[in-house]
């Protein structure tokens, strides 16, 4: 592929959030741009006025800028194809949209909503599938005039062929064909005036010279419209690839019900930007080879579309969060509280004394899968005074061999300087030594005298966290 020809582009409709399918598809356009020297761009199609959502076009902006994604052109970065946002073009979709009544390839319908809806059930009780029945397809131009005289509102329709095929390649699904008669006479422009997604996106992606159009599997249906489209312009259509579905983890497809879907949801709850684009980036792709873990620079590097799978790709949370894990391990200690405190003091934690909130966070850090997990874990460390998780703990500590392992433990920790995740080792062996008392048996008691729970963080940096005299005064209370 020469490398002065790739422009590709995310075209989402705002609204409101970024779909982590959206997500996919534009971090698949990006990934092929940016593999073969290409352009990015960022084009808004926002021409369905009821679905318009203050605030959306920011937000969707600003997700994209998080997760590292940078458009060549488009909105918010200018360019020479512009303007990028569709509701700002509605005169070249006009200008369009005459070409093709001249031509006859489209029409006026002047068809009213009850009368198409009329239409509609009867083909729904006939068991045929409900399409516009042409009815305006064959009005004289004198018939024409006259509506148009008379002002009746009308939608533009695109003469779909009444028979044939409608073939193309697409660069995922090898060779696709549909036939011209389960294709509806699409509207193009509807009667508020605005261009419906199919003129609009045909128009722009002439316009703004796209060469591959890389989308969701869910808008294979349009593209033999598109196709005929492209055709009745007399232009070459981009060369289309479809991606397949995202699927809920039963094979449905992706949806809400079943788990967040907006991008924000999951930064908000702390999932690295690098594990959630290293995550999708294998939602229908794979490197063929069993590496997982890539930086956005290695996929752009390894990126190509002939390794996207046609079959719908699982959306596995468990997947994502043994990935953000893996991010997460690599981040620095003191990276990873200035992730955590936050979430922490959103929480009502009180993380004015840094050091023992870095300490904190070292002791529980194992455990997150994201960010926001660290406030499940915490409790142990801020409640002054140890609770009992429930009667089986609280009895654990009233054993005989309790009471000995916490005199022993006692003695010793008075006759250490400091107690730290350095010596509790130690600490812990001296008194084994001087008990007898070992594994378990030894090990939960103190655990629980600490912490008042039978699981948690490693007990040295629990006890690093406390420190001497806090250690001493939980025993005291226990005994
Ligand atoms: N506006 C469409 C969307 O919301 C774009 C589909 C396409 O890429 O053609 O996804």
């Amino acid at each position: 592929m020469s490398s002065t020809t790739v422009r590709v582009r995310f075209a989402p409709s705002p609204t409101g959030y970024l779909h982590v399918g959206g997500l996919r598809t534009a971090l698949f356009n990006y990934l092929f741009a940016k593999h073969n020297n290409g352009k990015f761009i960022l084009r808004i199609e926002d021409t369905d006025q009821n679905r318009f959502v203050v605030g959306a076009l920011e937000n969707l902006i600003g997700a994209l800028k998080k997760m590292g994604l940078d458009f060549d052109e488009g909105v918010g970065v200018g360019g020479d194809f512009g303007p990028y946002i569709q509701s700002e073009r509605k005169a070249l979709y006009h200008k369009h949209a005459d070409e093709l009544i001249n031509s006859g390839k489209a029409y006026y319908c002047f068809c009213t909503s009850e009368r198409l809806e009329e239409v509609r059930q009867k083909q729904i009780a006939e068991k045929r599938p409900p399409m516009y029945d042409r009815h305006c397809r064959e009005l004289t131009q004198d018939e024409i005039k006259e509506k148009l005289d008379q002002g009746i509102p009308h939608v533009i329709r695109m003469k779909i062929p009444l028979t044939g095929e409608v073939n193309f390649t697409d660069l995922i699904r090898g060779e696709v064909s549909f036939s011209c008669k389960i294709l509806d006479d699409q509207v193009l422009v509807k009667s508020d005036g605005f261009p419906t997604y199919h003129l609009a996106n045909v128009v722009d992606d002439h316009l703004m010279e796209i060469s591959h159009i890389i989308r969701g599997e869910e808008w294979l249906p349009s593209t033999p419209k598109h196709v005929l489209l492209y055709k009745a312009f007399g232009w070459n259509h981009p060369i289309f690839a479809h991606l397949p579905l995202l699927l809920n983890p039963d094979r449905t497809k992706l949806s809400k019900r079943q788990g967040d879907v907006a991008v924000e949801d999951y930064l908000a709850k702390g999932y690295l930007p690098e594990a959630i684009i290293n995550f999708v980036a294998l939602l229908g792709w794979n490197p063929g080879s069993e590496k997982e873990s890539f930086t956005l620079k290695e996929l752009i590097d390894s990126f190509s579309i002939e390794r996207v799978q046609k079959a719908g790709a699982v959306f596995d949370i468990s997947k994502l969060n043994w990935m953000n894990a893996h991010y997460l391990k690599e981040l620095s200690n003191r990276d990873l509280t200035g992730l955590c405190i936050p979430f922490l003091k959103e929480k009502n934690y009180d993380t004015s004394d840094y050091d023992k909130t870095l300490k904190i966070i070292i002791a529980v850090r194992t455990h997150l899968n994201f960010v926001a997990e660290v406030t499940n874990y915490v409790d142990i460390f801020f409640r002054p005074s140890v609770v009992f998780e429930n009667q089986e703990a609280e009895d654990l500590t009233k054993t005989e061999t309790s009471k000995k392992v916490y005199l022993s433990l006692l003695e010793i920790m008075n006759s250490e300087s400091s107690i730290g995740k350095e010596n509790f080792k130690g600490i812990i062996k001296k008194v084994q030594e001087q008990t007898g008392v070992k594994g378990k048996d030894l090990f939960m008691p103190v655990r629980i005298a600490l912490t008042g729970e039978m699981h948690g963080p490693e007990m040295p940096l629990i006890a690093d966290v406390f420190g001497k005299d806090e250690c001493i005064k939980r025993l005291k209370a226990v005994l």
